[in-house]
């Protein structure tokens, strides 16, 4: 029988708020599903630095890299304002990332249409909208050398940062587009500013190539990364995989979330690259938003965006796609019925907390599986 490892980080603040309705699903599915989970659980963040003087310890790291998923829940709070910065909340987390090289981030901006009206765009732009963005996370002008301030001797300072990118860097992250487009609606938007970079050049050379030895059955298409920007506010829906550098998707993907509404509603994964025996990627989910030291520990906050990372991790990292679209199609039918968290509280709908949330998806969720 298949075992599936699932290491659960839920952090500070509202994460381990949004991670026990996630717990719920998993006991759920392992109690009445073929082939369920085994979880193990360890500390991140603030918490893990009040017990281990650490934001992740070397035993949780441990953990971390053999898990055949990471579910992270959310860290930081001003609690820990004061640590010493290598030691801070944030420091966990990019020393998962780091560690367990995880280079492709997909960011997903769905629509839900019971939500269309807490956009900032007309609600029938983006009505059932559906994208996925696929960021570089490790390379780029974020991590290029040199980066530093040098003193010109004149008065005068200059800041440089690196934009730079190899050919695998570039070949890695248009293989993961390609391969996530076959399984939604088969189309590639790559985006580059090729017209004033010499690594954008070279990013749409190596997509172009990349495509036509092993993805050709994909449609791709290519805008410079400025126009991107502008299309997404202006005709989202035209979109369906988006991918692009570490700065550019970085933009992108926040305003591609705000067509969606609220920030309690936005999952996320970060892979890598496939293990030479085993084939598999080192995964994380976690939802976008941070620890909500505002809500933490009043039991209100939206355990959305965890559940529907979890919704990722059940497609991406194990390959239940059928509970995967069922989870989210718990989430959809929930919130058509009018149930709705504070954060995305709408005219005439029923105000629940984070509780009653988590139940009413995972009643839906059942009611979907049986
Ligand atoms: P935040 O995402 O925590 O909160 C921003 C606003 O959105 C707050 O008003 C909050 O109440 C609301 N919000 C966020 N998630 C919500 C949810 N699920 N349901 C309802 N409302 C929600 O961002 P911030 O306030 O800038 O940061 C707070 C702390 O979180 C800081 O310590 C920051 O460093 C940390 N942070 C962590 C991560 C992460 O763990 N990946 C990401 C961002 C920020």
């Amino acid at each position: 029988m298949t075992v599936r490892n699932l290491f659960l980080l839920p952090g500070d603040g509202i994460g381990p708020e949004a991670m026990a309705e996630v717990r719920k699903i998993i006991a759920y599915m392992n109690a009445e599903m073929a082939g369920g989970f085994t979880t193990d659980e360890g500390l991140v963040g603030g918490s893990a630095y009040d017990t281990h003087g650490a934001a992740i310890s070397d035993a949780d790291m441990e953990k971390a890299m053999a898990a055949d998923a990471v579910l992270f829940g959310a860290v930081g709070g001003p609690k820990w304002d004061d640590v010493p910065y290598e030691v801070r909340p944030e420091a966990g987390l990019l020393r998962l990332r780091k560690d367990m090289q995880l280079f492709a981030n997909l960011r997903p901006a769905i629509c839900y249409p019971a939500l269309s009206d807490a956009s900032s765009l007309k609600p029938e732009l983006v009505e059932g909208l559906d994208i996925l963005i696929v960021r570089e996370l490790t390379g780029g002008v974020y991590f290029g050398e040199p980066k530093e301030i040098i003193d010109l001797g004149n008065g005068q300072k200059r800041g440089i940062d690196t934009q730079v990118y190899d050919t695998y860097e570039i070949e890695r992250i248009a293989g993961v587009a390609f391969e996530l487009a076959r399984t939604r609606n088969n189309r590639v938007c790559s985006m580059e500013k090729r017209n004033v970079m010499k690594s954008g050049v070279l990013w749409n050379q190596v997509v172009t190539a990349t495509h036509k030895a092993k993805y050709s059955d994909v449609a791709l298409d290519h805008m410079l990364a400025d126009a991107g920007g502008m299309q997404l506010v202006r005709a989202p829906k035209q979109f369906d995989v988006i991918v692009t550098d570490n700065l550019f998707g970085d933009m992108l993907s926040d305003v591609a979330a705000m067509l969606t509404g609220s920030l309690g509603m936005l999952p996320s994964a970060s892979l890598s690259a496939p293990d030479a025996t085993s084939g598999k990627r080192k995964a994380l989910y976690e939802p976008v938003h941070g620890s909500a030291p505002d809500i933490a520990g009043k039991g209100i906050a939206n355990p959305i965006a965890m559940i529907a990372s979890f919704a990722m991790c059940l497609r991406y990292s194990f390959n239940l796609v059928k509970e995967a679209d069922n989870l989210e199609k718990a989430i959809a039918n929930v919130l058509d019925k009018g149930v709705r968290t504070g954060d995305i509280m709408a005219d005439g709908a029923r105000q629940v907390g984070t509780v009653e949330m988590g139940d009413a998806i995972l009643a839906e969720f059942k009611a979907l599986s049986a």
